[in-house]
């Protein structure tokens, strides 16, 4: 087997940017709904997702992206930093049960374990 090849496992995933994003998108919504109360994504939420997409994309780690919360660059600016703490607040525990695979993917990375 070729060494640069991805695993099958990763195939499966996909990389960890597109999950990342991913993620930012199902945590935001469910706060967007909770505390903005709209069918759709409000204009202030549909913001925080662009400007956190536009960062992931724009990571300097690239593909081997560590995580945003154990990142030491800090890449969003303070305004933004402090809404997407608050939607990780309010969607962090609720991950594991609504979405419980990309959960497992996102302890899996935080402790390493690929
Ligand atoms: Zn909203």
């Amino acid at each position: 087997m070729q060494k640069d090849q991805p695993s099958i496992f990763q195939q499966f995933i996909g990389n960890n940017i597109e999950r990342e994003i991913k993620t930012v998108c199902i945590m935001v919504e469910m706060f967007c709904k909770h505390h903005h109360h709209g069918d759709e994504l409000c204009e202030k939420c549909k913001g925080l997702i662009d400007y956190a997409e536009n960062r992931i994309r724009k990571c300097t780690f690239g593909i081997n992206k560590p995580v945003c919360s154990e990142c030491g660059i800090h890449c969003f600016k303070p305004e933004m930093r402090s809404q997407i703490k608050d939607v990780m607040r309010f969607a962090g525990p609720r991950m594991n049960f609504k979405h419980p695979v990309l959960a497992i993917y996102h302890l899996i990375r935080k402790y390493r374990l690929m």
